[in-house]
C-alpha cells in the first residue's frame, strides 16, 4: 500500500492504494497547527493498516534540495506556526517508510503529465494563491528551489489601471492581480459571481493567458493544465485559451497548437500526483 498526503494551508488531503491509479480510502483533514495536524495524519496510516512509502505535495515555500538538511521542510511560510517545520522527516519517523517530497504543484504537474501521456507540460493552481509546477521531459523542475510562477509581473490590463494589487512582495504580481482574494478586493465578489458581462471576466483571463504565454515562450510546454477555485468559474479556460492564442498571434513553433485546458484528472492531480512520489519512494528504497 502507498500513501498520499496532498498537504494545503486549509486541509490535508490523505489517501491509501495500491497504485496511483488506484486510490481505495481517502479523507480530508483542517489544517491546524503542525502537531496536531501532522499526528491526526500519521495515525489516520497506521489505521489503513500501514503504508510502505508515502509521497506529500505540499504547499510551500519547501526545501527539494536532497543535499540540504533541511530537505523536506516548509521553510518560510507566513502560514502561523509552519514556517521551519520538518513535515517529511516527521512522517519518516513517525511511519518508518520512505517519504517523496515535493511542491503542490509540481506533484499535480505528475499525475496531469502522466494523465496525458507524456510530453511537456505545466499546471497551474488559481485560487487563494497562484502556483505553478513544472513537468519537462518527464521530470519535475526545481530549479534552485521551485518556480513560483505566481509571481511574475503581468502587462496591466489597460481596463484594470487603479487596482494595487495584493501580493504583499509584489503589490501587482499575477497573484496580486488574479488570485480569487485580488478578485474579492477590487470588485467584492468572486469570478463566479460576477455577471456574465462583467469587465472581470476578461481582465482576469487576459493575466492567465499571459502567464501560459510566457510559459509556453520560455519552456515550450505544450500544454498549460488550469485548476483551483477561480479556475471552476464557468467559461474561463475558454477565455483563458483564446486569449492566449491572440497574445501569440500564431508565432510560437512545435506544430500542434499550444493548449490551455482543465486539468484531466479534475480535483484529483495533486493526491493522484502525491501517490506517484510515494510510488518513486519506494522504488528508491
Ligand atoms: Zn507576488
Amino acid at each position: 500500500m502507498l500513501g498520499a498526503i496532498e498537504a494545503g494551508g486549509t486541509k490535508f488531503v490523505l489517501a491509501v492504494g495500491p497504485s496511483p491509479d488506484r486510490i481505495t480510502a481517502r479523507r480530508a483533514i483542517a489544517t491546524r497547527d503542525p502537531a496536531t495536524t501532522l499526528a491526526e495524519a500519521a495515525d489516520w496510516f497506521m489505521q489503513q493498516g500501514g503504508i510502505r512509502a508515502l509521497g506529500i505535495g505540499s504547499f510551500g515555500p519547501v526545501e527539494l534540495d536532497r543535499a540540504s538538511a533541511r530537505w523536506g521542510f516548509i521553510t518560510n511560510t507566513p502560514k502561523a506556526g509552519w514556517a521551519a517545520c520538518d513535515i517529511a522527516g516527521h512522517f519518516a519517523r513517525a511511519l518508518g517508510v520512505p517519504v517523496g517530497f515535493d511542491t503542490d504543484v509540481n506533484a499535480a504537474a505528475l499525475a496531469e503529465h502522466r494523465a496525458a501521456g507524456g510530453g511537456s507540460l505545466a499546471y497551474l493552481t488559481i485560487g487563494t494563491g497562484i502556483g505553478g509546477g513544472l513537468v519537462l521531459e518527464g521530470k519535475p523542475v526545481h530549479g534552485i528551489a521551485h518556480p513560483e510562477i505566481g509571481h511574475i509581473y503581468p502587462r496591466r490590463h489597460p481596463d484594470d489601471a487603479g487596482f494595487a494589487g495584493i501580493c504583499p512582495h509584489h503589490g501587482d504580481c499575477l497573484e496580486g492581480l488574479a488570485s480569487g482574494p485580488a478578485i474579492i478586493a477590487r470588485w467584492g465578489a468572486s469570478l463566479s459571481e460576477l455577471p456574465a458581462d462583467h469587465p472581470g471576466h476578461a481582465i482576469i483571463a487576459d493575466y492567465i493567458a499571459q502567464a501560459c504565454h510566457a510559459l509556453f515562450a520560455s519552456l515550450a510546454v505544450g500544454e498549460v493544465a488550469i485548476g483551483g477555485g477561480v479556475a471552476n468559474t464557468p467559461g474561463l479556460i475558454e477565455r483563458v485559451a483564446e486569449r492566449a492564442r491572440a497574445l501569440d498571434g500564431g508565432y510560437l513553433p512545435g506544430g500542434a497548437p499550444h493548449r490551455v485546458i482543465a486539468p484531466r484528472l479534475g480535483g484529483d492531480s495533486g493526491i493522484v500526483g502525491a501517490m506517484m512520489l510515494a510510488e518513486t519512494a519506494a522504488a528508491g528504497a
